[in-house]
């Protein structure tokens, strides 16, 4: 994993309960930032010891990889058992102490309703760290920090994002991000045709992203919901056509 500097100031940390999470629900949007020199930032919560393929060693380097071509700066994964992702004093402590020490100003978590229970508590786990992280008299041996702005990425929720990044010009490389997770997307039989499988995500993948940048008026989007109201300045410039 990619070395925390001295005293680091992010602009963008995602936090997420899995490695390969953020690549696939907001992995074009950190890339996009990081293109506009952003410093951007992944905390996975858990290091994958529960998964059927690949091992914890295999995976690290896969998000090594996946992080190097999102253009991430730092990344680094948590020690909380995958599969029981819990909100705990612990594991909130955990959390605000990497949030203290990135200081990013937008904080991505994963949308509040999921159908993996790890993916909903990691939510509100992110929501509460946040807030811990805030409070000056809680000393965790760093100054306290609280991001200005959270929004959840909502790509596997049922719900209407409040906003879309378009990330057209990102698809390609948040789908090599993904594929770069060879363990859990390549067919593990030695000599089996690698493409079919390849071609049958990326349709999916496509699909998704096709779907929400509908919405927007551009080819490919991520969806984030936020829960403040968006604030307007000039009329004219507000984007996505109506009719
Ligand atoms: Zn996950």
């Amino acid at each position: 994993m990619t070395a925390v500097p001295e005293a680091a100031v992010f602009d963008v940390l995602a936090i997420a309960a899995h490695r390969d999470d953020v690549e696939q629900t907001c992995g074009g949007t950190l890339l996009k930032m990081a293109e506009r020199r952003r410093r951007t930032s992944i905390l996975d919560l858990t290091q994958g010891e529960m998964g059927t393929r690949g091992t914890v060693e295999q995976r690290a380097s896969e998000a090594g990889e996946a992080a190097r071509i999102l253009k991430v700066s730092c990344r680094q994964a948590l020690d909380i058992p995958d599969g029981r992702v819990e909100n705990t004093y612990d594991n909130r402590i955990k959390i605000a102490r990497v949030i203290r020490q990135l200081r990013p100003r937008v904080l991505i978590l994963p949308y509040w309703k999921a159908r993996h229970p790890d993916h909903a508590t990691a939510s509100v786990l992110g929501d509460e760290a946040a807030f811990l992280a805030g409070l000056a008299k809680l000393d965790l041996g760093a100054p306290a920090h609280r991001p200005f702005k959270i929004i959840y990425a909502s790509l596997y929720a049922d719900v209407r994002p409040s906003f879309v990044v378009d990330i057209s010009g990102q698809f390609d490389a948040r789908f090599a991000a993904l594929m770069a997770y060879r363990s859990q997307y390549q067919d593990q039989q030695q000599g089996s045709n690698l493409f079919p499988r390849e071609t049958e995500i990326r349709e999916r993948i496509a699909a998704m992203a096709g779907f929400y940048g509908l919405l927007a008026g551009v080819r490919y989007a991520e969806p984030f919901v936020q829960k403040e109201v968006g604030l307007v300045d000039d009329l004219l410039a507000i984007p996505v056509q109506s009719i």
